[in-house]
């Protein structure tokens, strides 16, 4: 006889996930930390999201616009898309998990790259898929090792472009040579977080892709350039049947009324954007300069495409300490030995004050430790 359950169970793939750890804004014993964790706009959002999100504060008792409609349109006014084909979500995490969901299931195998975003694995196994690593090329995107990892049970295949936790971009040469050499059947999500930060000569193409692919989504979010992490904004586009069938199991107002009117107002606010990248590419500059001066340290910066720097440890401090050091003196970075990167610290760009402090501190630690 089958033996007696007196509780729920949940599925056996839900208990093999790790749980998503979220980057750190205050220390073990509670104190506040300067948070260059989580890869946030350090300048805020621009004024005019702001002052969307304070006028819809006054309108809480209706449901949202379930198809989240004028955003959707003013996204594809910008980018020249069909805005049938734009997909809105709880930040583009829900458009992540919706993609794995609407196409992989138990027994289909879902590829993404060592070092690759954490979601992409939680979004995999949640559906009961089975997560396929492809090997990085010094940290970076390896196209050949994804296509080596391909076979009748791939479904999906993740790519961050730029990348998080590694900051490397794949250029579009080879996102081109990736798709041309995968089965139709394939969904290839090409998540562009942090596309905005990137140089008008450094574009990937994704958009592109997705215009004219029947097998390719795009995500991007609000919550990095455009500073509305917290209003849980993002969206995707690909092909009318892989967002009709995203549509089908999406909740129907993942989106709030106050979410779309700020990444409304944001979506227009071209000088902020531009100020952020600005600011971003100047002090990640200088702080990539900072920490390359301390390779006699065993330091060492991986080239970055972001709004943070993967700095790898291989000298006497280990990443392991440099993270607790710094709690200590008050700043949060991210370590992140549940992906694999136990020699590393990703630090998000902050303001001038918080770049300038974080590389003090960590300068004052390592040589604190001789
Ligand atoms: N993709 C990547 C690569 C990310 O780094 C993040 C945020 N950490 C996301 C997606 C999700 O962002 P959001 O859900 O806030 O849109």
């Amino acid at each position: 006889m089958a033996q007696e359950k007196t509780a729920p169970q949940p599925k056996d793939w839900i208990m093999g996930i790790a749980p998503y750890v979220p980057g750190k804004s205050s220390g073990d014993g509670g104190q506040k930390l300067i948070k260059l964790s989580a890869n946030e706009n350090p300048l805020g959002c621009s004024p005019a999201a702001g002052a969307a999100l304070n006028a819809a504060s006054g309108s809480v008792d209706r449901y949202p616009d379930p198809g989240s409609t004028k955003l959707r349109e003013a996204i594809a006014a910008k980018f020249n898309l069909d805005p049938e084909r734009i997909i809105c979500g709880t930040g583009s995490d829900d458009v992540l998990h919706l993609a794995a969901n609407a196409f992989s299931g138990p027994g289909d195998e879902i590829i993404y790259v060592r070092y690759g975003f954490a979601v992409y694995d939680i979004a995999a196994r949640r559906y009961g898929g089975t997560p396929v690593i492809s090997e990085d090329n010094d940290y970076g995107t390896d196209v050949d090792a994804i296509l080596a990892k391909v076979n009748d049970k791939t479904r999906v295949i993740f790519i961050a472009n730029p990348n998080n936790p590694t900051g490397t971009l794949t250029p579009r040469e080879e996102i081109a040579r990736l798709h041309d050499a995968l089965p139709g059947y394939i969904l290839l999500v090409l998540d562009g977080a942090y596309a905005e930060y990137l140089e008008a000569d450094e574009d990937d193409g994704a958009l592109e892709f997705a215009k004219s692919a029947n097998n390719v989504l795009v995500t991007r979010t609000f919550s990095k350039i455009h500073g509305l992490a917290a209003e849980r904004i993002g969206w995707g586009y690909g092909h009318a049947d892989i967002i009709g069938a995203m549509n089908r199991i999406r909740l129907p107002f993942n989106v709030t009324t106050a979410g779309q009117e700020a990444a409304l107002a944001a979506l227009a606010a071209d000088d902020f954007v531009a100020s952020s990248r600005e600011h971003n590419q100047k002090w990640r500059q200088w702080l990539s300069d900072e920490m390359t001066a301390l390779g006699n340290h065993g330091l060492r910066v991986i080239p970055s495409h972001t709004n943070f720097l993967l700095v790898l440890f291989d000298g006497k401090v280990t990443a392991e300490h440099a993270n607790a050091a710094l709690m200590d003196k008050g700043y949060a970075v991210r370590w992140l030995p549940g992906q694999g990167l136990v020699n590393g610290l990703r630090i998000t760009i902050g303001t001038e004050d918080e770049t300038r402090g974080v590389a003090k501190a960590l300068r004052e630690i390592l040589e604190e430790a001789g």
